[in-house]
């Protein structure tokens, strides 16, 4: 069942429920009113000839004619009546009630000689049906007569008649008015949503360029789009970022491999001496150890994709890791002359996974040697405030331009200067450290001078501040 017609039906539903509802209010209590204002009308002429009884002083003869000559109101056409004795006998009628015989029934009798008013409704053959009310009549302490009056309630019922069948016409007229409305209305709101069936239905055949066109009004309707637009976008970006990711990882993995099969070529064109064939599988050792680098590194960021690195969660002295790797990059610096120094280490404890910060940390100084002039200096300084420890590692090397900045923690990018600088390198150290520093719940930043040096912060909460998002 569509939506459109889902919609629909539960608004008709709604709708009529509303309809009948208010129908039944209307008719319930135009009856009562009507029927309460006959009551009064029969309650007032009642009165009206016990006051004329009255004047008349009950006189034994008297005639209708005697009583509505001093009360004209008795003799009015829509009502009639009856004066009964205390017994039940009639006495006086009205002329209007001719040869119709309308008896005092017998719980009137019974109500009217404890001294009660009784109402009725009546409905005698041949005869419309009737409202009729009894008030007895007393002098001193006895009863002394019982007046009757009636009338026809036909009137009454062909008002109610109408009234239900104009609400009989007029309650399915407004519904399917409405439900024709409603349709129309649903169907309007939801046109948008076929324009963006037919574009995700484009975008599923592989078409990622395709946008909705963006909507003027930023109702529901308009957001869903937006949103639509911001997630194909994004989808879009990424499947890129795929596709040059597999570029770039085939080109860095076809390099190596091109010079171990030209050295290896070039090595079997003649007869060779031993110190020619070491040579050759120095370098081809070389080769392989870029390449398994590359595919380890490559392995731990799709693991890390899929959320497959199984990472500690255990208290670390942050301050013991970092001077670790300083002593370690040490002997890396020393080739170059470069002088690695800690020039202050807070005590910090974060909790984490204490391999993984080593990494994350040589990876750092590892690149601030590798991109430092020989006889530079690299500064690691750690310190804890506000429940972050913060890490700098801070080199006067090669810097990085300011519109390279933003993308040297993509997978495989090396700056021109880093390659110009330095042949090693692969260019997925930094996405490493990247994913290492959010995975512990920190952050990780660069400022870089180009020519000067560059500055690499790392922050890490505190243990005692939050639980590492491990
Ligand atoms: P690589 O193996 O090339 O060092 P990384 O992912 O570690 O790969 O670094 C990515 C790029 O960021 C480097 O190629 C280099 O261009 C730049 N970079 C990283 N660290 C520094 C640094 N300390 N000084 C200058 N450039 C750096």
């Amino acid at each position: 069942m569509s939506v459109r017609l889902r919609l629909t039906l539960w608004y008709g539903g709604v709708l009529a429920g509303v309809l009948l509802a208010f129908a039944a209010v209307l008719y319930g209590t135009m009856a009562a009113a009507m029927r309460t204002q006959v009551d009064r009308s029969l309650e007032d002429a009642a009165r009206t000839a016990i006051r004329s009884l009255e004047a008349h002083r009950f006189g034994p003869f008297l005639l209708f004619e005697d009583l509505s000559a001093d009360f004209p109101e008795l003799a009015t056409l829509d009502k009639f009546f009856q004066i009964f004795g205390p017994s039940g006998t009639i006495t006086i009628k009205s002329p209007n009630l001719r040869q119709h015989d309308i008896p005092l029934s017998r719980p009137a009798i019974e109500a009217a000689v404890q001294g009660l008013t009784t109402f009725e409704s009546a409905r005698y053959p041949g005869e419309p049906p009737m409202r009729l009310v009894a008030v007895p009549v007393r002098h001193g302490d006895a009863l002394v007569n019982i007046v009757q009056v009636g009338t026809s309630l036909e009137p009454v019922e062909a008002m109610l008649h109408r009234l239900l069948l104009i609400l009989l016409i007029a309650g399915p007229l407004t519904l399917a008015v409405s439900l024709a409305g409603g349709w129309f209305l649903a169907g309007r709101a939801l046109r948008p949503v076929a324009a963006i069936t037919a574009a995700a239905r484009r975008i599923a055949a592989g078409d990622l360029t395709q946008r909705l066109n963006e909507p003027t009004s930023c109702d529901e309707i308009g957001q869903l789009i937006q949103t639509f637009n911001q997630m194909i976008a994004k989808l879009d970006a990424s499947f890129r970022q795929i596709r040059q990711f597999s570029t770039e990882a085939s080109h860095e993995l076809r390099t190596p491999l091109t010079v171990l099969k030209g050295e290896a070529e070039l090595a079997l064109r003649r007869n060779r001496s031993a110190e020619d064939y070491r040579h050759v599988l120095e370098s081809a050792l070389e080769e392989i150890d870029r390449m398994a680098r590359i595919v380890d590194e490559l392995l731990f960021l799709s693991r890390a994709d899929v959320g497959e690195v199984p990472l500690e969660s255990k208290p670390v002295a942050l301050h013991t890791v970092v001077d670790d790797v300083r002593r370690q990059a040490e002997v890396l610096a020393q080739e170059k002359r470069i002088a690695v120094l800690a020039s202050r280490l807070d005590p910090c404890t974060v909790t984490a996974d204490e391999w993984r910060l080593h990494e994350l940390v040589l990876n750092l100084v590892s690149n601030a040697i590798t991109y430092s002039h020989p006889d530079g200096r690299v500064e690691l300084r750690l310190t804890c405030q506000g429940g972050l420890a913060e890490l700098t590692i801070s080199d006067q090397g090669i810097g990085i331009a300011p519109d390279e900045l933003p993308r040297i923690f993509d997978r495989f990018y090396r700056t021109t200067a880093a390659r110009a600088h330095a042949k090693t390198g692969t260019g997925l150290g930094l996405a490493i450290a990247k994913w290492i520093a959010e995975a512990h719940g920190g952050a990780i930043r660069v400022s870089s001078m180009p020519g000067h040096g560059s500055t690499f912060t790392v922050t890490l909460p505190l243990s005692s501040a939050a639980a590492p998002a491990v």
